[in-house]
């Protein structure tokens, strides 16, 4: 029990559980992430740049097994915290409300990609065409990795992250629409691009389940 006459200890402990961990927000904490509180705001940017940095890596390089339990807690925490906001927020703006319905919806596509995206290691030849008005290109390449969902292609081309691209085999013929989700920064001379396709099952023509067993 804390003793009344030494209430110092006590308030100050408050004010620290209470307040942002942001440096000069002093906002009231609405929830946490890895044991940092953050008021609305900062939970809202942090959640952001979190599965931005997670989209970046997974389009990329890929989720590890060493980084896929951060991946899940952090899945859990900000889906649960961020609907948690959303229904008790009465003074929530139309915005913010969009803005956590977001990042529920993207931390939930980043689970579905985590349970359900193996990745293989695969040198398969394709030809890359983007129609952007003005910026047309054609390029003949080859994956480096490919998934269920996409794959990590090599391109020399200026790709511009969220633009769509066709993807066309060379042994099949076959096309299949894609977006690019991530592109290496520019001055590497083997330069790579995260595309993801927008409505096709399995084009690569794989069995996932055996790739899966495989890993
Ligand atoms: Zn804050």
């Amino acid at each position: 029990m804390p003793n009344p006459d030494v209430p110092y200890s006590l308030s100050h402990n408050m004010t620290r559980t209470e307040k942002c961990s942001r440096a000069n927000c002093g906002q009231a904490v609405a929830a946490s992430l890895d044991g940092e509180a953050f008021c609305r705001e900062h939970f809202i940017s942090t959640c952001y740049t979190r599965l931005d940095q997670y989209e970046e890596i997974r389009t990329g390089p890929g989720l590890s097994a060493t980084n896929t339990d951060s991946v899940r807690r952090f899945i859990h925490e900000c889906t649960r915290s961020a609907d948690e906001i959303e229904h008790a927020g009465l003074d929530l703006d139309n915005l913010d409300r969009a803005k956590l319905l977001h990042i529920i919806l993207s931390a939930s596509e980043l689970g579905r990609h985590l349970r359900r995206s193996p990745r293989k290691v695969a040198t398969i030849a394709v030809r890359l065409s983007s129609e952007r008005l003005g910026g047309a290109w054609e390029e003949d390449t080859e994956t480096v990795l490919v998934s269920r969902y996409g794959a990590l292609v090599r391109c020399k081309h200026p790709a511009k992250s969220g633009e769509t691209i066709h993807v066309i085999r060379a042994d099949t013929g076959e096309k299949v629409l894609a977006r690019v989700a991530w592109q290496r920064p520019s001055g590497n001379d083997d330069t790579r691009i995260g595309v993801e396709f927008v409505a096709c099952e399995n084009f690569w023509g794989l069995d996932w389940g055996a790739v899966e067993e495989a890993r």
